[in-house]
């Protein structure tokens, strides 16, 4: 399998370091708002590497942080806690709030189907291993301390900005004026390991005892200290937005190799952000939306994860109404067409052609990673003259990469219940009567199921997510 790696910026051949078990890391979600599509995009492009790794024959150990504490309205350490600032919009606790949208992520990411990390560790329960971490940073001669915080020096750290490519010397380059800087920071680029409970901080509602007195610790810590205690030293691979290339996972590198003086990541593995119409998603654009979103417009979750199948991980998406709507008539013709294969007993033998179907659905994987071409090869594979029980085995096993849950539609039973509200709403049209058409609709989502309009009026019903 190749991927590109942002280390080397180059396609690269994947070897693990243990064949027997890939370790990967990702970085997850600040817990302070909802998560929205644009993280779906992010999340559901990791879990088609993890899955593409075990299609392809890898057991995976894939490990996941939720940040909790630490992380700043800027990534640089400045500004003000989100997790404080999302209570206080709020006026919830810290704590709740945490609770509340790490609820709301993981509700959205498993309507999306995307697997859940073998691991996921809160920052807020590993303070100790960061404290260890930066101690061993300190012994290393790699820190600083002044009245407000412990720093990380960059200066001492010659690779600093490997990973973004930036040297260090135009990372030192002078200090933003229109934020907050402690006053006695050294280099523009050092960041904060831990920060004291003193001046901007001295209400932080979170905090803990150290060696440099009551605080709480930086954000880019946690991930340094959780990868090393779950995955070991040296791992495979770590995966993030692009925009984590050179402030945060430039910091983690300095960070872990710092202690161990060796390579931390073998692959650094980016993804390219959701755009919405064209443009960057934001609040006061009124183009940031969440699942509930998706699901208001009564399209099913799934067909945002067949959305995100048509682009490559490394191009910038784009959500539109218009595409998502297509994208979800696009996964009702591959449910109908599943529904429609029915398998035949009698069936010859035919396994050169599709073993050719399976080798250059591989062969898209195994090339950085091509999903859009995998699905192509799924949508000529259907259109092909293969027998329909071919067609079915092929496509339930590609489904282990897409995701999609398509084994499911084809198995599931449809209630009588909901199967007489169909019949119906199909007289109902027939008589024109649209508004009792509509009424039924309604009542047949609200027990769980959506409708579809087929053609010389016909319906397909599926259970919704
Ligand atoms: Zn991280």
């Amino acid at each position: 399998m190749k991927l590109y790696n942002t280390l080397s910026r180059k396609i690269e051949e994947f070897k693990p370091i243990n064949p027997s078990l890939v370790t990967l890391y990702t970085c997850g979600p600040t817990v302070y708002d909802y998560s929205h599509i644009g993280h779906m995009r992010a999340y559901v492009v990791n879990d088609l590497l993890k899955r593409t790794l075990k299609f392809l024959g890898y057991k995976v150990k894939h490990v996941m942080n939720i940040t909790d504490v630490g992380h700043l309205t800027g990534d640089d350490d400045t500004g003000e806690d989100k997790l404080e600032k999302g209570a206080k919009k709020t006026k919830k606790t810290v704590w709740d709030v945490v609770k509340f949208f790490t609820d709301y992520h993981f509700k959205s990411t498993d309507a999306l189907n995307i697997l859940r990390p073998d691991i996921i560790c809160a920052a807020t329960e590993h303070i100790k291993e960061m404290i260890e971490m930066i101690k061993k940073l300190t012994t290393n001669g790699l820190t600083y301390e002044t009245k407000e915080a412990v720093y990380f020096d960059v200066s001492k750290f010659p690779t600093y900005g490997k990973l973004s490519g930036q040297s260090l010397s135009e990372k030192l380059k002078g200090a933003r004026q229109d934020v907050y800087v402690d006053p006695k920071k050294k280099n523009k680029a050092d960041f904060a390991l831990w920060f004291k409970r003193v001046g901007r901080f001295a209400d932080h509602s979170m905090h803990w005892q150290s060696p440099w007195g009551e605080g709480f610790p930086g954000w880019h810590i946690e991930c340094s200290a959780m990868s090393m205690k779950y995955l070991g030293e040296n791992i495979d691979i770590h995966t993030g937005g692009i925009d984590h290339i050179p402030v945060h996972h430039e910091n983690e590198i300095a960070q872990s190799e710092g202690v161990i003086g060796k390579q931390f990541v073998n692959y650094w593995f980016h993804y390219n952000f959701l755009m919405v119409d064209n443009q960057k998603m934001s609040k006061s654009l009124g183009n940031f939306y969440t699942l509930d979103d998706i699901k208001k417009h009564n399209i099913d979750p799934l067909a945002l994860r067949y959305l995100f199948l048509q682009s490559h991980y490394r191009q910038l998406a784009n959500f539109t109404w218009k595409s998502i709507e297509a994208a979800n008539e696009g996964l009702n013709k591959l449910r109908a067409i599943i529904a429609d294969l029915k398998p035949s007993s009698n069936e010859s033998y035919e396994s050169d052609k599709s073993q050719s179907f399976t080798q250059r659905f591989n062969e898209a994987l195994a090339n950085d990673f091509q999903i859009p071409q995998a699905l192509a090869v799924a949508w000529e594979m259907l259109k092909s003259d293969l027998s329909s029980k071919k067609k079915l085995d092929l496509l339930f096993d590609f489904d282990r990469v897409f995701g999609l849950k398509l084994d499911v539609i084809s198995k599931e039973k449809i209630p009588e219940e909901i199967i007489k509200l169909a019949e119906q709403r199909k007289l109902a049209r027939k008589n024109k009567n649209f508004s009792k058409s509509d009424e039924l609709r309604k009542k047949i989502n609200a027990l769980g199921f959506s409708i579809e309009d087929l053609e010389n009026n016909k319906f397909k019903l599926k259970t919704l997510n």
